[in-house]
């Protein structure tokens, strides 16, 4: 069984998560020697014997608990499967949590903690902007369940949110607090510290509000919303996770007890991911650090060359955060340990100029998505935030001059020069010849 191997890792706990992912959880002698894990590719399992069988079902529905040492046995794909298993096991290590649950998208791993923390009646309070497919499911599926919901800007306070839920009469509804932080595509930061302390006013008999976060702007490298006072954090796995614009999944992180009921809904929902995801997402955990430190180095030379640009008006990056931003460089400091690489910037115009940088890229491929190997740019108020309304993405600050950049692991000269090239091919607006 795959997880009593999970005891060779005792001893290499201490090492850095990089120096495990390629071999945490996995002895090679399980398959013939073979020094990668092999694609699991089954659908059902072969039990020794009845008892066996028996033994595995009674813990897999919770009629026993279990016994020491005594490990879930290996019973259908849907509940276990080794790539699965072990894949978690690797992806928990970044941020140190109990356990981890990986599904087939980044969607149905939030969905899924929706699904499971909340029913009828109850408030979700949620930080605006979030992910499209997010706002989407909060503003549109889930009322339809009975679930109130409820934004919160960015700027606003604790004591601001409480006050908005108690004129709404719904504080004592409030059963999880979802945030998404740093913001697509803006880069504003949510203090999860302080979205903890809201939770904390309004726990009932032991029980509070669930605090979630969608880390995938900045994770798992760059911040650790668990050690923030998070109880669970959500990735879409096809960005920086997957790291190659080639696979689509999700992972949820956090403590035995609530991954365990995510887990089950997992089960029911039947959403988990399939074997080859299993074995994609193992195979680029390998390069992980090594891909997102250079995509670092390089967002920070990008971001620089573009703040000095006579064609950029203004440039949204965690890196060029000084004490004159103020509560957003605290937050910063305390929350995050890297910027990151997603810069957005805008450019001297409109969505003309935007455009008309966009479409002489060369290096850069114009695309949605974010975190992988090659860099990607895009164009937020007409592309992943086309569905916003007007008035709220002038409130988020995704004006029509708005370009957001994934930058990734090319040569920084490369994608300068790419940048530069695009730039200069904007024509110089209006506002600008009359000054
Ligand atoms: C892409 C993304 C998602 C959705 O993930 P999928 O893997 O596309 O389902 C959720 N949150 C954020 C911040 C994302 O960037």
């Amino acid at each position: 069984m795959v997880t009593n191997l999970l005891n060779l890792t005792n001893t290499t706990m201490k090492m850095h998560p990089e120096s495990l992912m390629m071999s945490h959880g996995y002895n090679p002698h399980w398959s013939e020697g073979a020094i990668k894990c092999p694609i699991f590719q089954t659908s059902t399992f072969v039990f020794k014997s009845a008892e066996e069988g028996k033994a595995y079902f009674e813990l897999a529905y919770g009629l026993r608990e279990k016994e020491q040492e005594e490990q879930t046995g290996l019973i259908y794909s849907r509940l276990n499967n080794p790539d699965l298993e072990i894949l978690e096991g690797r992806l928990a290590l970044w941020d140190e949590a109990e356990d981890c649950a990986v599904f087939e998208s980044g969607m149905s791993a939030i969905t899924t903690v929706l699904m499971e923390f909340l029913r009828p009646g109850d408030l979700l309070l949620y930080s605006r902007p979030v992910y499209g497919g997010t706002a989407h499911f909060v503003e549109h599926i889930l009322p339809e369940f009975g679930i109130h919901v409820m934004a919160y800007d960015p700027d606003m306070g604790v004591d601001e949110i409480e006050q908005m839920m108690r004129e709404a009469g719904l504080e004592d509804a409030l059963a999880m607090v979802y945030v998404e932080t740093p913001a697509n595509p803006t880069n504003t930061l949510i203090d999860i510290r302080a979205m903890r302390e809201l939770a904390d006013r309004f726990a009932l008999e032991g029980e509070r509000p669930v605090v979630a976060v969608d880390n995938t702007y900045l994770g798992p490298l760059w911040q650790h919303p668990l050690e923030h006072g998070a109880d669970l954090v959500m990735y879409s796995a096809t960005k920086y996770i997957g790291g190659h614009s080639d696979v689509i999944a999700g992972a949820v992180l956090g403590d035995a007890e609530r991954m365990q009921r995510i887990k089950t809904m997992r089960t029911f929902l039947g959403n988990m991911a399939g074997p080859w995801t299993g074995w994609l997402l193992m195979r680029s955990l390998e390069t992980l650090k090594v891909r997102m430190d250079k995509q670092l180095t390089n967002a920070q030379r990008v971001a620089e060359y573009l703040a000095d640009h006579p064609a950029v008006r203004q440039v949204h990056y965690l890196g060029l955060l000084t004490e004159a931003d103020g509560e957003a460089y605290r937050i910063y400091q305390r929350q995050c340990s890297a910027p990151g690489a997603m810069v957005s910037f805008e450019v001297k115009g409109g969505e003309k100029e935007a455009f008309a940088f966009l479409n002489n890229l060369k290096l850069v491929k114009l695309a949605v998505s974010l975190g992988s190997t090659e860099s990607l740019a895009q164009h937020p108020a007409s592309m992943t935030h086309a569905g916003i309304a007007p008035e709220d993405k002038v409130a988020m600050g995704i004006h029509d001059n708005l370009v957001r950049l994934s930058v990734g692991v090319e040569h920084p000269d490369d994608l300068i020069a790419d940048l530069d090239r695009a730039l200069t091919a904007i024509p110089v607006p209006a506002e600008e010849i009359n000054i």
